[in-house]
């Protein structure tokens, strides 16, 4: 019976997640464990956007910018809260550049196409083609047609102009932080199997073993929650870039059997700069750049304060967890933007934070194509010689998580001889809201805040933070807050409640002080972020039973110590610089 079937999903990463709420919709139950956290990898570590994929047309992938455009017209609908529409400039060269060096990817040859690419660069006629397709693939959607514009155009970034004398204006869109929308794809879930009676569980910060007895051994949290064992009907193995470590160090056979790795990573850069004047030059549009090289760079808003530049692609086969951007990386991102911005002047001291992830590639051998050439396109891997039915899931992309969920849990469903009861094509996620909505849920929220003592003047910014990060569920924080002494009152310089805190806690899994700061409260990226912003988020974790009292302050200590190591960024006590930053980064700043 579908109600006794328990499916395990490894990894809670934003594809895991989606096929996890997937499962769900057809009444199955489900466990989730993830090694780290939830949206640990490479969701935490991308670019952002809910894009087509402009220049996987380069490559021929038609389907793959089909599905991705249908897919993105959909989580703007679904996610609105999260996903938002941006329009982009991408800036051409001259009339004719880019037809040879198109035609020479389209036949698999890459570095002939960056020669001719750095050499001429991309032309109007070329890129006014790509455009024409892209709306073609997404017709019928009510989003505006694209338009090849001189440069000065009315609103237009401040792009060199000399140099860059035409650009194609389209639009795409962004989601800020994946992390939250993965956290809502398991709250969604959690909600539907609570409707319908079956278990669903999410377990992070565990180590799985399997046994040929069938039974699945899920280790100790390493910050609290003790083993326990599962029997599962199947396993679903959606750990990206670490799938052939997580198949090696838990079905090692299932690996053997394979006789070749399933992943090819490659890693990928980005900074995260604080420049006003680049954000100011950049306006509210993202910009599609190529570096001297030829390769993609985008430039974006990311904030009112922030812009994020991104990326690099460079094979890398290490541990995933360590992968780092490097100071040939940083200097290659910065010449990038300088190429399109040199009025502008970027400094490398104005480089807030960088960050580095492993896209979960397929495999191709050595001599095949470059790394931008791999295929963006995921494929489900059936582990025919497994002793429980098992799947890894190779590739994907931010953009195309529901869709290939949907697929994922049709193939594991049939296999099992479940039927798919529903889908999530037209479901919402629980925190969406938008427009009138949007600011009922605002005004809500600066009520409550008001209520609970935060000043008028102050109350409109933090509700709208709020609802930035958490949609309509924003309502929620404060209505679980009342009456807890520990969680009244603001998180010092960002201006989010105290309370949100151990809403998150007990609401969202979060278990760790680097959970809450790098994937709940998304205060890692925030341009006022202190010390003791994060000793008050360490003291509400404490308060919220989820830190003993006398680790607090090692708990502050160790966070400064990774936001520093992994991404360069440094936090200071209040006062001592890097000086006061403007408003939060907030969703709906358009
Ligand atoms: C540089 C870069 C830029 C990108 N930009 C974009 C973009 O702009 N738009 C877009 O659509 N896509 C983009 N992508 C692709 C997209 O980010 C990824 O394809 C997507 O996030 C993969 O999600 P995932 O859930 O499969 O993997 P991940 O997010 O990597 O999640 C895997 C999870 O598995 C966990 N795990 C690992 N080992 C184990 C184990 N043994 N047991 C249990 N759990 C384990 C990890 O902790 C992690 O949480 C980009 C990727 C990169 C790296």
């Amino acid at each position: 019976m579908a109600a006794e079937t328990t499916i395990v999903v490894l990894g809670a990463g934003i594809n895991g997640a989606a096929i996890a709420r997937e499962l769900t919709l057809s009444g199955v139950g489900v466990i989730v464990v993830d090694g780290s956290d939830i949206a640990a990898g490479a969701t935490a570590w991308s670019t952002r956007l809910i894009h087509g994929g402009l220049r996987y047309l380069e490559y021929g992938e038609i389907g793959l910018v089909r599905e991705s455009l249908a897919e993105r017209n959909r989580l703007v609908r679904l996610a609105p809260h999260l996903v938002r529409r941006l329009p982009f400039y991408l800036p051409v060269q001259g009339r004719w550049g880019g037809l040879w060096a198109a035609a020479a990817r389209l036949v698999g040859c890459e570095s002939l196409a960056r020669a001719w690419q750095g050499r001429h660069g991309r032309g109007s006629w070329t890129v006014g083609i790509g455009l024409s397709l892209y709306d073609l693939l997404a017709a019928g959607a009510g989003w505006p047609r694209h338009r090849v514009v001189r440069a000065g155009h009315a609103g237009m970034p401040l792009i060199d102009a000399q140099a860059f004398p035409f650009a194609g204006l389209y639009d795409d869109a962004q989601l800020l932080f994946p992390e939250r929308f993965t956290v809502e794809l398991l709250v969604d879930a959690r909600g539907i199997a609570a409707a319908a009676g079956t278990r669903f569980d999410v377990e992070t910060h565990r180590e799985v073993q399997f046994g040929h007895d069938g039974v699945l051994r899920v280790g100790p949290s390493a910050v609290g929650g003790g083993p326990f064992e599962v029997r599962p009907d199947a396993v679903v193995n959606a750990t990206g870039a670490w799938v052939d470590r997580t198949l090696a160090a838990v079905f090692p056979d299932a690996l053997a059997a394979a006789g070749r790795p399933l992943m090819g990573g490659t890693k990928g850069s980005h900074l995260v700069v604080r420049c006003p004047s680049l954000r100011a030059a950049l306006a509210d549009y993202g910009v599609y750049g190529e570096a001297g090289d030829g390769r993609p760079v985008f430039v974006l808003p990311f904030g009112p304060e922030l812009v994020l530049v991104g990326t690099t692609d460079i094979p890398f086969s290490g541990d995933p967890a360590a992968a780092r951007a490097d100071e040939a990386e940083i200097d290659y991102l910065l010449a990038a933007v300088t190429r399109l911005f040199p009025a502008v002047a970027l400094r490398r001291d104005q480089v807030q934070q960088h960050y580095c992830g492993v896209r979960p590639l397929p495999f191709v051998s050595g001599d095949a194509r470059s790394p931008a050439g791999v295929t963006r396109r995921h494929l489900v891997v059936r582990h025919d010689d497994a002793s429980l039915p098992l799947w890894s899931i190779v590739g994907g992309k931010l953009t195309t998580c529901r869709s290939l969920a949907e697929t994922i849990a049709a193939t594991v469903l049939a296999a099992l001889d479940v039927p798919v009861r529903s889908t999530s094509r037209e479901r919402p996620l629980p925190g969406a809201c938008a427009g009138a909505s949007r600011d009922a849920v605002v005004s809500a929220c600066r009520d409550l805040a008001e209520q609970a003592g935060v000043l008028r003047a102050d109350a409109t910014e933090v509700a709208k933070h709020a609802v930035s990060l958490f949609g309509s569920r924003a309502v929620a924080i404060w209505q679980g807050g009342r009456g807890r002494a520990a969680e009244a009152g603001l998180i010092r310089g960002v201006g989010l409640p105290r309370a949100a805190v151990g809403f998150c806690v007990r609401e969202e899994w979060a278990t760790s002080l680097d959970d809450l700061i790098e994937r709940r409260l998304m205060l890692s990226f925030h341009e006022r972020l202190s010390r003791e912003s994060i000793a008050d988020v360490a003291e509400s974790l404490s308060a919220a039973g989820a830190l003993p009292s006398d680790r607090v302050a090692a708990a502050v200590d160790g966070c400064v110590k990774r936001l520093e190591e992994r991404y360069g960024r440094r936090v200071s006590r209040v006062g001592e610089g890097p000086g006061p930053g403007g408003q939060a980064i907030q969703g709906g700043q358009r």
